[in-house]
């Protein structure tokens, strides 16, 4: 089954909307396969967003992610890198469909609350990175509810 990357940045946590994101993805149907709090260095965060190493705003992006606690996780369920990312909303909160959860919580791009994985070889590479013990193995009861 797929699965994506998905991280409540600091603004997400500071402004208290760890429950709320949590709780669109479950309600979804989607499945949580790893879950932490941390507070991740300079060098980890330049890892995490290396592809976007000569845009203009990739120091403050850094300073952005290292600037307190993040929410990471593994999330499971079909299409959930695509779904996922349509429940995030466009990068800009200004062109985010209210619904999304930048639409609904951001107003600007460099506090737009979350990042998800944007393709499946990306979600592989950061879920590696995020989480090298791997996902914690279990099966939700609800799966005959959810899949036809
Ligand atoms: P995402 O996949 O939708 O998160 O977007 P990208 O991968 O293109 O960019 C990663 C992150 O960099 C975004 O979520 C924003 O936090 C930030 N970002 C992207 N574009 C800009 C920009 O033009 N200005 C600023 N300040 N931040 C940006
Ligand atoms: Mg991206």
């Amino acid at each position: 089954m797929e699965q994506t990357f998905i991280m409540i940045k600091p603004d997400g946590v500071q402004r208290g909307l760890v429950g709320e994101i949590i709780s669109r993805f479950e309600k979804k149907g989607f499945t949580l396969k790893g879950l932490k709090l941390l507070t991740v260095e300079q060098s980890f965060a330049e890892k995490h967003y290396e592809d976007l190493a000569t845009k203009p705003f990739f120091s403050g992006l850094v300073e952005y992610i290292i600037s307190g606690p993040v929410v990471a996780m593994i999330w499971e369920g079909k299409g959930v890198v695509a779904t996922g990312r349509k429940i995030i909303g466009a990068t800009n909160p200004s062109a985010s469909e209210p619904g999304t959860i930048r639409g609904d919580f951001a107003i600007h791009v460099g506090r737009n609350v979350i990042h998800g994985s944007d393709s499946v070889e990306s979600a592989t590479k950061e879920i590696g990175l995020w989480f090298p013990e791997g996902p914690t193995n279990w099966q939700s009861s609800l799966h005959q509810w959810i899949y036809e």
